[in-house]
């Protein structure tokens, strides 16, 4: 996961105007107790504008999306009922969702099934269990949650936001490609040990996935430093290094720690400095 600019105006044309409409025809369907619409998000439109702010890939894992699935628009605070999990009995329950977010520009992602629906999946400890952000949406303080539009200045969100957050600053990666909650000031970040639990960011496949791009990279880094080294120019190697870089690419806060880490006396001279 990496932190991903959402440019002024690259909402699709149309979209504030449609998510007024059903932002206004919901409410009266509140009024009567009737179920509530939500399609003005999903238009190609809105996908089409997602997937090229987030380079193809899941904001939460950075699998690349195309070739195997066309991935889903992602609510990063539901638009329906959102479940609450107790944090000491784990007793489930359900709240009112963020209905009037259901179409707003800002609140929309693009995720892979494996992070966003709720399924069970192996986890990195090899048990299996049901991994997907889905419903969840943790808060700092469950009391703080917004009933309405008012209401969201005191939420203080658990889960990760790549349009509003570093998540440089939450998750680290070890050797293997596993991930793990950074500790901020000394403390393990709340923010970064829920996002890795709900969206699944240990789940076993993706540790997998991590694991082999650890390889193809370390390979580039490796013959690089030796290029280096013996004062010759890594060419290829860093144009590959490069290339893995570029934040459409998969997994490159991965590729960003391996470079930080085995690059780091090398960074200013070769100009990598500018695409952490
Ligand atoms: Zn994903």
């Amino acid at each position: 996961m990496i932190k991903i600019s959402r440019p002024v105006g690259s909402a699709p044309p149309g979209l504030a105007k449609s998510a007024a409409r059903e932002l206004r025809s919901n409410r009266e369907a509140l009024k009567k107790n009737e179920k509530l619409a939500f399609n003005a998000y999903s238009s190609d439109a809105v996908k089409t504008a997602l997937k090229k702010i987030f380079g193809r890939k899941c904001a939460f894992c950075e699998s690349l999306l195309l070739g195997n699935q066309p991935g889903d628009i992602e609510h990063y605070r539901p638009k329906g009922a959102v479940v609450v999990v107790d944090p000491v009995t784990h007793v489930k329950t359900t709240v009112a969702g963020y209905y009037w977010l259901a179409a707003k520009w800002s609140n929309l992602l693009v995720a892979c099934a494996d992070c966003n629906r709720p399924r069970t999946q192996t986890d990195h400890d090899g048990d299996d269990r049901v991994i997907g952000k889905s419903s969840f949406f943790p808060l700092e303080n469950e009391s703080h949650r917004a009933a309405n539009p008012k209401g969201m200045g005191l939420e203080v969100p658990l889960l990760l936001n790549p349009c509003e957050d570093d998540p440089a600053e939450h998750l680290e990666f070890l050797h293997d490609g596993r991930v793990q909650a950074a500790r901020v000031a000394g403390v393990i970040s709340p923010k970064g040990d829920a996002t890795i639990h709900y969206c699944g960011l240990a789940r076993i496949e993706l540790l997998q996935m991590r694991s082999r791009h650890r390889r193809i990279v370390m390979a580039a880094i490796r013959h690089t430093v030796a290029a280096l080294e013996a004062g010759h120019d890594p060419g290829a190697d860093l144009d590959d290094l490069v290339a893995f870089m570029h934040p459409h690419e998969a997994y490159v806060a991965l590729t960003r720690s391996l470079v930080k880490t085995h690059l780091s006396q090398y960074l200013h001279s070769l100009g990598l400095n500018q695409l952490l």
